[in-house]
Formats: C-alpha cells, sequence, structure tokens
C-alpha cells in the first residue's frame, strides 16, 4: 500500500550490483498456508569498491532466520522488514547467507512469487516476484546456478517441478511426504526461476535437436485435460526445430516443461526449462477452442520457447531493457508465424493490432519511448510499445541491413553476449559491427516515443520523364518529450504503372537494386529518372515503418491500381481500408449532424472484385472485408470523439455491403464451407474466417433469412470456431434468437471456463444500453470470480476494451463501473486491475460530455489513498497534463 508518493525509478542512475550471488541452493517445503523456504546464497562483492552493506530486496516477507557462514547472525548485524532486509556490517569477502522465509501460497493474490492456482503451488517472478519468496538482489544483471529441493506431501502435490535437469527425487523415510532436486547449470536472473508443485497429468514426447542430442518435452495439465494438449505440443516441436533453421539457435537442457496453470496475471513465462503458462495458451480441442484460439497457442507457445535464448541465455542488464528480450522475440514468434502460415495474412493482423494498441498507446497520455528511461511500476512497462512496437524496431533493422546481413548480426549477438545481461546497445551495436553503418540515429527509435507522421508530395514531369517526392517527417509530443529529433526511417515503396506492374527503379539513371528509402531529414526530396508513365505511388509496402502516412493519393488510383494490382498484399490490403476509413469518417460528421450516410460505388466495386477473385487466399478476402474498427476511426478521427458516432457508421457500412453484394456473399458463405472434419491448419481456418464474415455481414441486413442462417450456423456447427463465429453474429441483433443462443451456450459449456469466458466476453461487448446492467449481474454469477485473472478479462476486460458504445456511455455509467471494480480488485491483485484501469487512456480525444464524465471517474480513483503503485501510476499519468 501506498503511504507516500512513490519515487520513481530512472534508466541514468543504474549502477552495477555492489554485490553478486554466484550460487542459490533453495530447499521449499510445500504446505498450504506455511510453506518455508530456506534459501542458501553464495555472495560475494562485485570488484573492488568501498565496503556496502548488503540489502536484500523482500516483498511481504517474514523471517524466519538468518545465519552467516552457518553461524546465526547477531540481531545487531541486520535489520529486517518485510520488503528488505539489510546486512549493517556484511563481510568484504566472498561468505554464505542462509535465509530462512515463510510464506502462505493459499492467500496470495497477488498471483506474484509463490501462490496456488486451483490446487496447484505455482510461481510468478518476472518481473520482481522471486523478492516475494526469500530475499535476494532480485534485479535481472544478477545472474546465479540454481539448484532447488521442494518437498511436499505426496498426496497433495505428487509432481514437483523447478528449472533445469532433475537430479535427484524419493520418498522421505518415514513420512508422507516426498522430494525432488532440480539443477539448472545455466545461470540465470531470479525473474526465470519457477517451481510448480501439484496434482498434475502430463503428455510426453521428445524432440531430437540438430546435433542429435534427444531432449524430452513434457506438458502439464489437470488430469482428465491431456487430450486438450496436443496442439501445443506439436507447435512446440515446430518453433524448436524452427529456431535451428531460422536462427541456428539450439535447446541445451535434458528436458523441456510446460506447465498449464487456471490462474496467471499474464499470458506466459519462459522460465528457464519449466514455461509456466495461463492454461489458455495451452488447452485447444476441435469442440473446445475457436481457430483464434489455435493460432494463439501456436505463436505463445514458440514465443516462449524463442526466449531461451533471446531473454533466457541472454537477459536484460535492467527492466529498461525490457525490449531487448520482448520486442526481439515478438519479431521471432512473427516470423515463425509468418512462415507456418501466410506470410501476408500475418503482416496484415499483427499491423491491425499495432494500430488498434500501440499507436493508441503512442497518441495518449501513457506514451513511452520503446525503451522508457523512467518508471514507478515496472508492471506497467509489460505494454504495447514495449512488445509490439519493440518488434517493429527489430523489422526495421532487418529492412535496412537486409536479409543475410540482419542474420550475421544476430549471430553475432548470440556469439558476444551468451550468459550475460546485455542492453539494447549491445544489441544494436552488433548490427553495426557486422554492416558497418553507423546506427547512432537509428537509436532514436529506442528513445523517442510517439508515431512519426510522414508526409509525400510528388510530381510527375512527364517531358524529363521524371518523378520527385518531397517527404517530411515529424514526431508529435508525447509526455515528457515536447520536442522530437528526426527519425532514421525506412521506407519500402513501389512505382505502379498503367499495367499493374512495378515500374523499374532508377536515380540519376543508375537503377536502384531494392525499393526502399531512407528518410533521415525532417524534408527530404527523391528523383526518379527514366520514368515512363505517371506512376501510382506504393508506399510504406508490408509496413516497413510503423508511421502514420498522408500520401495525396485519389479514389481513383487506389482502386484501379492499388486495390486491383499491387505486387504488394499489404497495401492491397491498406488501399481498400484506406477507403473505406475516409468513407467512414465523412459519415460519422454527417451522421453527427443529423445527415444521412453516404455510399461509395467504387468501394463497394473493390470489395466485389476482392470477394470474386479466386486466386486470393481466403483468410486475406476475410481480412479486406472488415472494415476498420470502431477504435481505429476514433484514433483518426483524434479529438471530440463521439463513439456512437463511430459505432453507427461502421454499423451503415457493413449493412450496405451485406445489402450490395447479399448474393455474392452467400455465394461464398456456401463456397467455404469444407466438408470433413475440422483441421486447424491455415488454409481451413482461412476458408473459415472467409465464411463467417459473410454469415456476419449478410445478418447486418437484418433479414429474418440471414438472421435464421446464423442461427442455424449455431446449432449445426461441429467445431467451437463456428459456433462462436455464430454466436459473435447473433450478439449483435436484439433477436429471440440470440437470447436463445446465449442460453443454450451456457448450458452445454458450463463446467468448461476457459469456453465459458467467451460468453462471458460476447454479452459483455453487446453494443446495446441494457449490456451495463447484463454486466452487473454477470458479476454476481455463479460462473464469474473476481479471483481469476481470465474471467476478469473476459467479463470486465471485454465491456472496458471491446465494446466503445457502452464503456463510453455518455452518461458516464460505464466509467463508474469500472472505476468501482478496479478499486474493489486492487487491494487483492493490482496488476490486473491496473490494466483494466489503461481503458481510460483516449479520455482526452473524447467528446466534452463524456470527457468530464471519464475525468470524474478517473479523480474519483485517484482520490482514493490506499491504491496500489500499480493503479495510482496509471491514473496519475492518465490524468497529467503532459
Ligand atoms: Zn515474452
Amino acid at each position: 500500500m501506498r503511504t507516500e508518493e512513490p519515487r520513481p525509478v530512472r534508466l541514468e542512475d543504474y549502477r552495477p550490483p555492489d554485490w553478486v550471488i554466484g550460487t542459490v541452493d533453495l530447499d521449499v517445503a510445500l504446505h498450504p498456508t506455511a510453506t518455508t523456504v530456506r534459501a542458501k546464497l553464495a555472495v560475494r562483492p562485485n570488484g573492488s569498491g568501498a565496503p556496502a552493506p548488503l540489502v536484500l530486496d523482500g516483498d511481504d516477507l517474514t523471517l524466519r532466520s538468518v545465519r552467516l557462514d552457518g553461524k546465526p547472525l547477531p540481531t545487531e548485524s541486520f535489520v529486517a522488514t518485510p520488503d528488505r532486509l539489510t546486512i549493517t556490517q556484511a563481510p568484504q569477502r566472498p561468505f554464505e547467507l542462509e535465509i530462512e522465509t515463510v510464506l502462505d501460497p493459499s492467500n496470495n493474490t497477488k498471483l506474484m512469487g509463490l501462490y496456488r492456482a486451483g490446487a496447484t503451488y505455482c510461481t510468478q517472478c518476472e518481473a520482481e516476484g522471486f523478492r516475494r519468496i526469500t530475499y535476494f538482489l532480485d534485479r535481472p544483471d544478477v545472474m546465479a546456478v540454481y539448484t532447488t529441493r521442494i518437498e511436499a506431501e505426496k498426496s497433495e502435490a505428487p509432481i514437483l517441478l523447478s528449472n533445469g535437469n532433475l537430479a535427484a527425487a524419493g520418498d522421505i523415510a518415514g513420512t508422507s511426504r516426498h522430494f525432488a532436486v532440480w539443477h539448472d547449470p545455466f545461470p540465470k536472473p531470479s525473474y526465470l526461476f519457477a517451481l510448480v508443485g501439484g496434482n498434475l497429468a502430463s503428455v510426453g514426447d521428445s524432440f531430437t535437436t540438430m546435433s542429435g542430442r534427444k531432449v524430452r518435452l513434457a506438458i502439464y495439465v489437470e488430469p482428465g485435460k491431456e487430450d486438450r494438449c496436443h496442439y501445443a505440443m506439436d507447435s512446440l516441436k515446430r518453433a524448436m526445430r524452427w529456431d535451428e533453421v531460422a536462427f541456428g539457435r539450439e535447446y541445451d537442457l535434458d528436458i523441456f516443461m510446460i506447465v498449464a496453470v487456471s490462474a496467471f496475471n499474464m499470458g506466459a513465462m519462459e522460465n528457464k526449462g519449466l514455461n509456466v503458462f495461463n492454461d489458455k495458451f495451452i488447452l485447444a480441442s476441435p469442440a473446445t477452442a475457436t481457430d483464434g484460439d489455435y493460432s494463439s497457442i501456436e505463436a505463445v507457445i514458440a514465443h516462449e520457447y524463442f526466449h531461451n535464448w533471446t531473454g533466457d541465455r541472454i537477459t536484460c542488464r535492467d527492466w529498461f531493457q525490457l525490449c531487448l528480450k520482448e520486442g526481439l522475440t515478438v519479431f521471432r514468434d512473427q516470423e515463425f508465424t509468418a512462415d507456418q502460415r501466410s506470410r501476408a495474412v500475418e503482416r496484415i493482423s499483427d499491423v491491425r493490432g499495432l494500430r488498434a494498441h500501440q499507436f493508441v498507446e503512442d497518441a495518449g497520455p501513457l506514451a513511452h519511448p520503446v525503451r522508457p528511461t523512467l518508471y514507478h511500476e515496472i508492471n506497467n512497462f509489460y505494454t504495447a510499445t514495449v512488445y509490439e512496437k519493440g518488434a517493429e524496431v527489430v523489422r526495421m533493422i532487418k529492412t535496412l541491413l537486409g536479409e543475410a546481413a540482419f542474420r550475421a548480426g544476430m549471430d553475432l549477438y548470440f556469439k558476444r553476449h551468451d550468459g550475460q545481461a546485455a542492453t539494447v546497445e549491445q544489441f544494436v551495436q552488433c548490427f553495426a559491427d557486422v554492416s558497418g553503418r553507423d546506427m547512432r540515429q537509428f537509436m532514436r527509435w529506442y528513445s523517442q516515443a510517439g508515431t512519426p507522421e510522414i508526409k509525400v508530395e510528388s510530381r510527375y514531369d512527364p517531358a524529363a520523364r521524371s518523378l520527385r517526392l518531397e517527404i517530411t517527417q515529424s514526431v508529435p509530443p508525447t509526455p515528457g518529450q515536447p520536442t522530437k529529433q528526426p527519425m532514421l526511417i525506412p521506407l519500402a515503396f513501389g512505382l505502379v504503372g498503367g499495367n499493374g506492374e512495378d515500374l523499374p527503379l532508377a536515380v540519376d539513371g543508375r537503377p536502384l537494386s531494392r525499393g526502399v528509402l531512407e528518410l533521415t531529414e525532417p524534408q527530404q526530396s527523391f528523383v526518379f529518372t527514366s520514368v515512363t508513365e505517371r506512376p501510382v505511388l506504393s508506399l510504406n509496402r508490408g509496413f516497413s515503418a510503423p508511421i502514420k502516412l498522408t500520401v495525396p493519393i485519389g479514389a481513383d488510383d487506389l482502386l484501379r491500381f492499388l486495390a486491383a494490382h499491387d505486387s504488394d498484399a499489404f497495401n492491397r490490403w491498406q488501399a481498400i481500408q484506406s477507403l473505406a476509413m475516409t468513407l467512414l469518417l465523412g459519415n460519422v460528421v454527417a451522421l453527427r449532424s443529423g445527415e444521412e450516410p453516404r455510399l461509395d460505388d467504387g468501394l463497394m466495386n473493390a470489395l466485389e472484385t476482392v470477394l470474386k477473385d479466386r486466386a486470393l487466399e481466403p483468410a486475406f478476402v476475410a481480412l479486406t472485408l472488415s472494415p476498420p474498427s470502431e477504435a481505429d476511426i476514433a484514433r483518426e478521427i483524434g479529438r471530440d470523439v463521439d463513439p456512437d458516432a463511430a459505432f453507427a457508421a461502421r454499423r451503415r457500412l457493413r449493412a450496405a455491403i451485406g445489402r450490395r453484394h447479399s448474393a455474392v456473399l452467400a455465394a461464398t458463405y456456401e463456397r467455404m464451407i469444407t466438408a470433413g472434419p475440422y483441421r486447424p491448419d491455415a488454409q481451413s481456418a482461412g476458408r473459415r474466417a472467409l465464411k463467417n464474415v459473410c454469415l456476419d455481414l449478410l445478418a447486418m441486413t437484418e433479414s429474418d433469412a440471414a438472421i435464421g442462417r446464423a442461427f442455424a450456423q449455431y446449432q449445426n456447427a461441429d467445431n467451437m470456431t463456428d459456433r462462436v463465429a455464430a454466436l459473435d453474429t447473433l450478439m449483435a441483433h436484439d433477436r429471440p434468437e440470440r437470447a436463445a443462443a446465449f442460453e443454450d451456450f451456457y448450458q452445454r459449456y458450463a463446467d468448461d471456463p476457459l469456453v465459458i469466458d467467451k460468453w462471458f466476453a460476447l454479452q459483455a461487448a453487446i453494443p446495446e444500453p441494457a449490456t451495463l446492467d447484463r454486466v452487473r449481474a454477470l458479476t454476481r454469477h455463479a460462473a464469474f470470480s473476481a479471483a481469476n485473472p481470465n474471467r476478469i478479462r473476459a467479463l470486465i476486460g471485454s465491456f472496458a476494451q471491446a465494446n466503445q458504445t457502452q464503456f463510453n456511455r455518455s452518461d458516464g455509467a460505464g466509467y463508474n463501473f469500472v472505476a468501482d471494480f478496479v478499486l474493489e480488485l486492487d487491494p487483492k491483485n493490482p496488476q490486473v486491475a491496473a490494466r483494466l484501469m489503461s481503458a481510460f487512456r483516449s479520455w482526452r480525444t473524447l467528446e466534452a460530455r463524456r470527457r468530464a464524465q471519464a475525468e470524474a471517474s478517473l479523480r474519483r480513483v485517484a482520490a482514493n489513498t490506499t491504491l496500489s503503485r500499480d493503479v495510482h501510476d496509471i491514473v496519475a499519468r492518465t490524468l497529467a497534463d503532459k
């Protein structure tokens, strides 16, 4: 609890630790409310600095005893509080410190440190959870070799796991208890420590690495759920192989284990050799998981596995370097998915996510650089900026250097920094060294927040056959950064000719080997020669840089050239999105002044062309048929936003598409029905995605036939993807079929918490005024639990993040409801409470009435004197003037 204004942690204050710890021997005796932890630490002074007291971090700890070199430490030699253990007269030589603490895992509602998920004991130590287990130098640059002995009642926890390889196990003679000893030979920071104990079932497999070593694989789940682990295991093996081929990275221990738990603050955690997962990202069967669930499982399994090298073998020097492991590992998992599925579809999906979350964050009060320089609570920096923009920054390095030099730079990074706690500078230096490039300007991507805005003017001179581009760049002010310096921006591009083909590129008669412009100045011009006809510009191909781009391109050029021909699939999709966005923005204005929204024949025709093009991937067509989201529209408007008008404009456009193209949509729906049993592969999933987009657009017409089709699909579905898609469609229509389907869904899946999460989330997203009362009632439903983060995210998270009109009710009741929930949750689970609170981050962009309501709710939360550091930090930054 906050008793004083918390002091920020600053990057510039970083100092190497005064002390280091070489080995950690843990002895953990599990007990539901009184687990004892004996930690034997080999401590030594770091270098030959002036003598300093040894100050170990703690959080909510109860000390039993402390011994130095085997002797009890006299009480005058140390000071112990719940959050610190200070050895005042520490000897300036290596010594052994033995600390005994006692923990209450059953009442650990923060889900940090050692806690219980159901009956299972598990840990979460990133970022600062290890200090809730024992007093420690809980910082990532203190790397130690861990040996962990665990003992427990055999009946309560027959399975005992920790990091590394199993060294010993057995019964404790004369008792009903048993033990296991795990040894991890790789030095690691404390945040990668993990321990699990419980009654778990497992699915086993093996993997032979590229050098021929056989690795045992095991996924642990609650008994009875083994048959839902096969896709996760298959994904793991594909990820292990891919990392060998794509990055030359081989797995290093004898065993790799994953444990799925039902209560987890995050998605999953890359603890060395023992990943702990939110079971949402492990458990899947055709009857319980959607295509989206399958692809998330594949991506998260890969992400955590890839951390073994980018995060575990090479870790972060301090938490400011979080993007060093997260941005890089997100980039790696995105590339994995692109190779496993469809590169174009993956890129479009990633950019949609980036714009929906990171661009919004970058434009609001919580904006921060990819590498922040100050934090009050590090848990609040596991953000879209660190993860997703961090991945874009790595992608830009690859675009600038090219494939071969990028790989050489990565190889050098692994060689040079293996076993170290590294910095962003050291990472980027590897690319500078292999390429000879000066990367200093590029480093601004790590230090400057805000989304760069690029404006392009072009002039074609037919007589000179030249094309001149004038390009300006600027980065908007963000909190703490009023002025910015120009960025180094790789802008991939092509010039599209009249026949839809790319024209050859030349500058001063010299051919360009590749279509990438490097922007480095606030204003720059580029002149292309030998341009035989007036081209259409295709800029930022593949979304080569995370920027906002303004190009004076007419609707006609967008339609006739880019939407129809662009060889770059991303820009083909973008062209249609841009047309739809222009139309939607105009219609928002029209609707707010009581006028009828406009239609656009050009857009309608472009959609028809895409729908009828059998050469296109169904997943791509599905993405193209989905207009920009309400959040996209709000972000584009940027100020005085009326969420009701954005919703209405989008709904009217979808209804218009449904009416205009009902015949071809219905035919496509039928054509995409796949015979035979469900398969989760990308092609089958793409066909279902397109089928279900057609279903949804047709239902937008409100015709009885279309609603009936959705209800029939709901009833007859033989897989969760089709059933949930039908329910998602019915969700938006106040018809008897909707009530019947929600009722039926609950009856079918009442015993399956992960499936019931979908039921909560869809009801919370109903765009109607009655939804708030429905959500309130659901918080009292037997299946809801405020102790479980997945339930909270499904119900409250969905309402606050996915229901733009009802969270942003003009009477402020949506804000008040979420604020009340946050205040109630905060003392129990501050991390999840803070996450919910970030739903308010765009409050300043709203129209006046809602803005005032949102501010009142924010100020009410801020006035609470017992807020956690997590929620206090989010609210203070959200309300700050800049
Ligand atoms: Zn990660």
